[in-house]
């Protein structure tokens, strides 16, 4: 699958499957993991954070339930951000508390498969700056008008959210592969039937 957003992947971690809630994100360490595979962390920065957490568990906990509390409102910018200026206001409220949060050193990195991503190297607490470039990615989105674009699939089982890249504007499924090949599976055995 093309890459996503980091913003809407970051949100997909939220997951679904057969209607049950599976959150890939369950502990701290699959947090730093994330991090790490999205480029956000280079191995370096992750062997860090790994120690820090270990020296300090709390810590780590505190930095898990906030990357999940930004998640939840970041889910609500993304399903209803377009169409309900509370949500958007509450949201944004949420994006600066993380924005203001921390000082430290903000970078452009160039990844493996030659895009880059945006990198925050914190100077003062190491857990509080985490979350910060998946921040930063949905306040590009705002900044850049792409909200509207932003949608959840089509199919009411699957909970992903993506940017809707077409230029009608009316891509329905999260990957043709997978939601957008059972909706049509499912119409097929609808026109078929006698
Ligand atoms: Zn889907």
């Amino acid at each position: 699958m093309d890459r996503e957003r980091l913003w809407l992947e970051f949100v997909n971690t939220d997951d679904t499957r057969r209607g049950e809630r599976v959150d890939s994100m369950r502990d701290f360490a699959a947090l730093v993991r994330w991090l790490e595979t999205h480029g956000v962390l280079d191995a370096e920065r992750a062997a860090g954070i790994r120690r820090r957490a270990e020296q300090q568990p709390a810590g780590a906990s505190a930095a898990l339930a906030d990357a999940r509390r930004i998640r939840a409102a970041l889910r609500a910018l993304a399903e209803r951000g377009a169409h309900e200026t509370r949500v958007r206001a509450d949201v944004l409220a949420e994006l600066n508390r993380v924005l203001g949060r921390s000082a430290g050193t903000r970078r452009v990195e160039a990844r493996d498969d030659a895009t880059f991503v945006r990198a925050f190297v914190p100077g003062g607490d190491a857990f509080a700056g985490l979350v910060m470039p998946i921040v930063e990615s949905a306040a590009d989105a705002l900044v850049l008008g792409e909200l509207a674009r932003v949608r959840r699939c089509a199919d009411p089982r699957c909970s992903h959210v993506f940017l809707d890249g077409t230029k009608n504007g009316r891509r329905r499924w999260c990957d043709m592969r997978t939601c957008g090949n059972r909706a049509k599976a499912a119409r097929h055995r609808i026109k078929v039937r006698p």
